[in-house]
């Protein structure tokens, strides 16, 4: 989980070296790690895709296009150009088994360095790059494989993918990513829960009120829409990285912080859920769509007028769920879901609120309807704050809410570093710990699935909320119920 060097050279081959994903994320992660030593010995990136480029062409492409991305803070022209000459291309069409001698011919030259093989192309190449790569003889006791999300849009098919990957590489070889948990805060709330006496009694039923998970976009769908509209907000958010942050919340103490440790509690956590029934699909989620409005002083198009939608698209952008953990430290405790598109602005932060107290001495109101709460954000800035009530300075016992800032990433500029950055150290290091395990991942599929069926067989039609709105009225009323709201209104 930390940044260190690399315990041998490696070959680090990204499959979709041209994409989006490689331009904007995965190349400046890799430049960052070898300005900070992490490329030891004559380790290489050797990226690969079907465009005819050279390897200038390559360069240049990466000039234009990745260069951009790293932080200007840590950008240095001469760093990036040593880190070029370790930067290879390879053309190949994945598709085609033959080609892949060109990568072997690569990769054959350095036969001591440690094969990272990262699939950043559709979930459905996925399959055919593992069966190449084993049947052209690249596939060695040190290879690792990291696969992007997602991995497939169920139960079945994601066993199917992971049938396939694992037929070329053992579990302890595969490191699925789900890019939430490279984030720092995420890391900082397993420091602060197990490093700490302090929340430990804190960290239950009695005493934690209820939990938020938000993951709100100001975007909309940009040039993904026929990807959206095949897959929703359930599937790509939830499925993954919402129940993933509600894990890290809700485990028991791991053993130890090594990779089986973490996922075993944390597919202790999933197999708790508590089963989506077609009753509580009805009662507990809510999805859906955006329509046109204003996002400031821009008008935004709805979601059904965006490029590559269906006119008729019962695809939700949006989706609420109030669910509970079936295990003695969270029985009764309500966990709340929810992610968005076109959305009022961008956030995702877990809010984990204190029960109030059981009577107030203060006569203001303020301290009457105070509540602590611990609000973890990810975005736009990566914190952790503890709010609670203080005396106000001068004043006769009046209170005041203050949060004190429990994350120091501002001093060390943590922010800095990417979650892209801290997976690709873990994924050089072979640490597993923030990657998710097959069982894991079929776990959240287990509990997913009976919400799109759900949603299928009773024409759950998505309900329409305003570009720039916070979704939904009745996304509120999950909350309502108990008479709590979401964490945003109530600022
Ligand atoms: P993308 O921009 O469409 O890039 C796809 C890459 O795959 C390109 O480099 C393309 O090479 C290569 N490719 C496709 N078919 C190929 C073939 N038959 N042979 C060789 N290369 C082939 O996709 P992306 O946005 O980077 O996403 C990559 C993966 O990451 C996807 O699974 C996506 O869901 C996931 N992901 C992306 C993001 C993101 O922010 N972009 C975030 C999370 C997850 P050519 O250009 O040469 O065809």
């Amino acid at each position: 989980m930390s940044e260190q060097p690399a315990p041998q050279a490696f070959d680090l081959v990204i499959f979709g070296g041209t994409g989006d994903l490689a331009m904007r994320k995965l190349v400046p992660a890799v430049y960052n790690i070898f300005k900070n030593g992490g490329m030891p010995g004559d380790s290489r990136l050797i990226a690969v895709a079907r465009t005819e480029l050279d390897l200038d062409a390559f360069h240049a492409l990466l000039d234009s296009d990745a260069q951009k991305h790293v932080h200007p803070d840590l950008f240095d022209p001469e760093t990036w150009a040593t880190f070029l000459t370790r930067v290879d291309f390879v053309r190949i069409d994945l598709m085609d088994c033959d080609s892949y001698s060109a990568l072997g011919e690569r990769l054959n030259a350095r036969p001591d360095n440690s094969r990272l093989y990262y699939l950043s192309t559709g979930p459905r190449l996925f399959g055919a790059i593992c069966n190449n790569l084993r049947a052209n003889g690249l596939i060695n006791a040190d290879s690792r494989v990291a696969v992007e999300k997602p991995l497939g849009h169920d139960r079945e098919s994601a066993n199917e993918i992971n049938d396939l990957i694992a037929d070329a590489f053992e579990e302890s070889q595969i490191f699925r990513i789900d890019h939430y948990l490279g984030k720092e805060p995420v890391q900082n709330l397993i420091a602060l829960r197990f490093g700490n006496s302090l929340f430990e009694p804190l960290w239950r039923r009695g005493r934690i009120r209820d939990v938020q998970i938000t993951v709100a976009e100001e975007l909309g769908i940009g040039r993904r829409g026929d990807f959206y509209d095949r897959t929703g907000a359930l599937r790509d958010m939830v499925q993954n990285h919402l129940l993933q942050l509600l894990c890290i919340i809700a485990m028991e103490p791991p053993l130890s912080v090594d990779g089986d440790s973490i996922r075993d509690e944390k597919l202790k956590v999933l197999r708790s859920l508590r089963p989506m029934t077609p009753e509580r699909v009805a009662n507990n989620t809510v999805r859906g769509q955006y329509v046109s409005g204003s996002v400031g002083e821009e008008e935004a198009p709805g979601y059904l007028e965006e490029n590559g939608v269906d006119s008729d698209s019962h695809t939700e952008t949006f989706v609420a769920i109030k669910t509970s953990i079936d295990n003695w430290r969270w029985a009764g405790v309500p966990f709340y879901l929810r992610t968005g598109k076109r959305m009022q602005t961008k956030v995702s932060e877990i809010v984990i609120t204190f029960d109030s107290l059981p009577h107030s001495i203060f006569p203001d109101q303020v301290a009457k309807n105070a509540v602590n709460r611990l609000v973890i954000q990810l975005q736009p800035v990566e914190s952790i704050k503890l709010h609670i009530l203080s005396k106000k300075p001068g004043d006769a016992l009046a209170l005041k809410p203050v949060m004190l800032d429990l994350d120091l990433s501002q001093s060390y500029n943590a922010n800095y570093i990417n979650a892209y950055q801290r997976l690709l150290v873990d994924l050089v290091a072979g640490k597993q710990a923030l990657f998710m395990r097959r069982d894991e991942q079929d776990a959240a599929w287990a509990w997913i699935d009976p919400i799109i069926n759900t949603w299928r067989t009773h024409g759950v039609a998505p309900k329409p909320y305003r570009v720039g709105s916070w979704g939904p009225a009745a996304s509120g009323g999950l909350l309502g119920r108990r008479g709590l709201s979401w964490h945003e209104e109530t600022l």
